[in-house]
């Protein structure tokens, strides 16, 4: 079956990244069509898929926080990057859309009668969009989806509560590969945390990009209350959200965080940074619709923390692979860090617990086998 993928994005999401396990296991005659050159278009060629980017600047504009007026604005635009994608999709047996403007072109691009699957990585909520955006999402899943694969239980009940017919939903949980935790070299740890320059103090890290649901404010004030514990902060802005990124690095500057909170920029070497991590936090305010972070701190052998919520519901069992707080607490927050550090043997009986659940539930083989199963219904 010849598939082609469509992505609206050429950066590194983690939308993105949990495809590409997927795109590597892809059938040969795979092809991907992206909106936006990035780093992500190189990652998909060093696989040896061929790659395109049809860009189209104009509908960077469109949000999920925006409204008729604006989608209104960017129709002629739209179109033209329809016909493109068209053109090309005709060559292909389905279309295989990993987020929603490449749904909703992917949806207007299709021949008549082609397959489209459309992968849901978001958890659809009014913390999360605008109720136009929800609408126009739901009603054209309800309408041209095949088949909507979404990426936890939580995002599967959020898209049903928005009016998402459930017969068409199949859950499939992200997979990571164990193997780059696996081949983590002990020096290059050691070499880390000497850069990071704590002297020795516990590190406790958040990975992901830098955004106000993100919840690195929850961890900074944390940390305000522990003193002589380091906060590391991997990722950046994605989005458009510098204003954040300034007023969080504004905050670590502040008296009883001084000296305390490194900001290391976006990274690959995850793997390597988690494991010079003495507990990785995942600290999302609102609901996570998957958490890839959390399943890579669990391979990199730490005890991890997340927010009760969404996805990570499905990922951490509590107390067992991890511990949960409740999203936006700090009081949770910082007593489950001081209790971990207090504990060195409990911290290791969860990352233990966190492992084990990690290699055992969130494998690329079981990705890669529920997406052929999904496939094969089609
Ligand atoms: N990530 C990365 N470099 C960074 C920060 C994050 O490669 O500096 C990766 C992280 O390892 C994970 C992904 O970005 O694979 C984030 O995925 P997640 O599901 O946690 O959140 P999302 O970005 O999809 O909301």
């Amino acid at each position: 079956m010849k598939i082609l993928y469509v992505d609206q994005t050429g950066k590194l999401g983690g939308g993105e990244l949990a495809l590409l396990p997927w795109l590597e296991h892809a059938p040969k005659d795979a092809a991907v069509v992206l909106f936006d050159d990035g780093p992500f278009r190189q990652l998909i060629a060093s696989i040896g898929i061929p790659v395109q980017v049809l860009s189209l600047a104009s509908l960077k504009g469109v949000r999920r926080e925006s409204g008729f007026g604006k989608l209104l604005s960017t129709l002629p635009a739209l179109w033209n990057l329809r016909t493109r994608l068209a053109r090309i999709a005709m060559g292909y047996d389905l279309l295989y859309a990993n987020s929603q403007k490449a749904f909703l072109v992917s949806a207007l691009a299709r021949r008549k009668g082609q397959p489209l699957v459309w992968h849901l990585r978001d958890i659809l909520t009014a913390e999360h969009f605008s109720p136009m955006m929800r609408r126009v999402a739901v009603t054209a899943g309800n309408r041209w989806a095949t088949v909507i694969v979404v990426n936890s239980q939580a995002t599967a009940d959020a898209l049903i509560a928005s009016g998402g017919r459930a017969a068409r939903i199949r859950v499939v949980h992200d997979g990571v590969s164990p193997a780059p935790f696996d081949r983590v070299d002990p020096a290059t740890v050691a070499r880390l945390r000497a850069e990071i320059g704590a002297q020795g103090k516990p590190l406790i890290g958040l990975f992901g990009r830098l955004s106000p649901w993100k919840g690195q404010h929850v961890l900074l004030e944390a940390l305000s209350q522990i003193p002589n514990v380091h906060g590391v902060l991997v990722g950046d802005a994605l989005f458009g959200e510098e204003d954040w990124v300034a007023s969080l690095r504004a905050r670590a500057s502040q008296p009883d965080l001084a000296g305390r909170i490194h900001f290391l920029g976006f990274r690959r070497d995850i793997p390597e940074l988690m494991q010079a991590m003495d507990i990785v936090v995942h600290a999302s305010t609102s609901a996570e619709p998957f958490g890839l972070v959390i399943v890579e701190g669990m391979l990199a052998g730490r005890p991890v923390i997340a927010t009760r919520a969404g996805g990570a519901c499905e990922i951490v069992q509590e107390g067992v692979s991890g511990l949960l707080t409740m999203p936006g607490s700090v009081p949770e927050l910082r007593a489950a860090i001081e209790r971990l550090l207090a504990d060195p043997g409990r911290a290791q009986a969860l990352a233990a617990g966190g492992r084990s659940r990690a290699v055992e539930a969130f494998s690329v083989e079981a990705l890669v086998s529920r997406i052929e199963q999904v496939l094969a219904e089609l």
